[in-house]
């Protein structure tokens, strides 16, 4: 079976180079000519673990290809992976355009019976959408499936190997057996692919990310209150956790969600719901904690260092909006740092991996440090935005030593707040008590 993937993302590339990794022929295919000639000499616009390996290897095997002839990308596929962006509308909605751009050329190119297959996150009803584009033009059958994708950044190639379920949508016999073939490898431990109609399918991905998001937000309200009160949100979430109608994932509280999906697939899901006349109060609410949430770090450092910020320098440890990417799509990071310049504030950052990334967003508004420690010098405070795992146990001896003023802000709750104290910083975290050390004179900064 020849497979071809148009749209050569994070998501696209890693659905290629999983699938060539099970034997299967794929060719990657995407309109960014930089992009493309780059995989070709195995250099991954990306960075996601394990993937240049996958990669490099399946390409020295001939498995693995990648081109920008879109045209001969569909005219060689049995089975067309559709994996191109779909950003938000200025409504909120899915912008659907670069969908709709490659249905026009399926009709036009394919040369055979062939399964399309959406990968790409799409409201309801854009399977039909895509079908009538293609009808347009198409001379040979086709099949539709939308095959929602579940990977998370930074663990993108063991969620795909290894996912827990597989959500197929289709619409025939004919690809419910293509579809069967193609992912018998990734389920041999029992795992389910689950067939489902097509509207189902496409539903299943944004109430599953709706639902992700709405427990982070729910556990950050619980948090904040938890601040409020004098509970320990660690304490709370380990508590609720256990609770097996619960279970522990996604209940750590922290900047806010950020990243690609969660963001656009929630406004998508309440802009659907809108479209039908219908208003999806609870997404609303995981919304408007989630943008209020984001700016939980800007008021602690107020908090600790007085409203005007003019002049002050700080530190940021953390751009991607999670640990094991270099993405950086509305990360928590640019929240906070747009508001400490619109403030007068100074900031040097460091991230293990997205740098170029935020070079790239933020331009020379910003210090890039080359070392986590050299974001420090002369920094009135420190603001962990990212749990990387490089920032868990720094040598705190050294972290006081550069800081002008011994105030850490924990946007991950990574340190342990008695120790903190003990080491002579004051300490903000979420959902925890604040340990303010007698060396970081408010007055001071009154
Ligand atoms: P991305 O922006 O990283 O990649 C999209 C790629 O499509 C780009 O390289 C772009 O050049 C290419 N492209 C756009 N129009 C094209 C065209 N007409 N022909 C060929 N290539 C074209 O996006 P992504 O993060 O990989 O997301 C892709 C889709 O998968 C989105 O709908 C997203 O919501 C969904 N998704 C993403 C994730 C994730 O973690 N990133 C997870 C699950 C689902």
């Amino acid at each position: 079976m020849n497979i071809s993937v148009i749209g050569t993302g994070y998501v696209g590339l890693v659905v290629g180079a999983c699938l060539a990794e099970t034997g299967s022929d794929v060719v990657c295919a995407d309109v960014m000519e930089s992009k493309i000639e780059g995989l070709k000499r195995n250099v991954l616009p990306i960075y996601e673990p394990g993937l240049e390996d996958l990669v490099e290897r399946n390409q020295a095997d001939g498995r693995l290809s990648f081109t920008t002839d879109i045209a001969a990308a569909i005219a060689s596929a049995d089975v067309l992976f559709v994996a191109v962006g779909t950003p938000p509308d200025e409504d909120g909605s899915a912008d659907l355009q670069h969908v709709l751009a490659v249905a026009r050329e399926v009709g036009r190119h394919m040369t055979r019976e062939m399964v399309i297959v959406t990968k790409s996150t799409v409201p309801v009803g854009t399977a039909g959408k895509v079908a009538a584009e293609i009808r347009k033009e198409a001379k040979f059958p086709f099949h539709m499936c939308s095959n929602p994708e579940f990977l998370k950044e930074g663990a993108a190639v063991d969620d795909f190997m290894k996912p827990d379920r597989v959500v197929l949508g289709v619409d025939s016999e004919f690809a419910r057996e293509a579809m069967n073939e193609i992912y018998a490898p990734f389920v041999r431990t029992g795992n389910p692919i689950i067939f489902m109609d097509i509207a189902s399918a496409e539903m299943t991905k944004y109430a599953a990310n709706g639902m992700l998001a709405t427990r982070i937000s729910f556990m950050n309200e619980i948090a904040n209150l938890c601040e409020l009160v004098g509970a320990n949100v660690d304490m709370v979430r380990r508590g609720i956790g256990s609770d097996s109608r619960i279970g522990p994932s996604f209940l750590f509280p922290g900047p806010g969600y950020g990243g690609s999906c969660f963001p656009k697939d929630v406004k998508a899901l309440v802009r659907t719901a809108a479209e039908m006349g219908m208003e999806l109060k609870v997404l609303d609410a995981v919304e408007d904690v989630n943008d209020a949430q984001k700016m939980r770090l800007s008021e602690k450092l107020r908090d600790a260092l007085g409203d005007d910020l003019t002049g002050k320098h700080i530190a940021v440890w953390g751009l991607a909006f999670k640990p094991q990417t270099d993405d950086m799509r509305d990360a928590p990071s640019l929240t906070l740092i747009k508001d400490l310049l619109e403030a007068g504030a100074t900031v040097c950052a460091h991230d293990p991996a997205s740098m170029k990334e935020a070079r790239h967003k933020l331009h020379d508004t910003i210090v890039y440090a080359e070392t986590n420690y050299d974001a420090l010098s002369n920094a009135d405070a420190l603001v962990v935005v990212t749990d990387w795992n490089e920032y868990r146990h720094p040598d705190f001896g050294r972290v006081k030593e550069m800081l002008k003023r011994p105030l850490i802000i924990d946007g991950r709750n990574l340190y342990d707040p008695g120790k903190m104290l003990d080491l002579g910083f004051s300490y903000y975290s979420i959902g925890r008590s604040v340990v303010e050390h007698p060396s970081l004179n408010r007055v001071e900064y009154a």
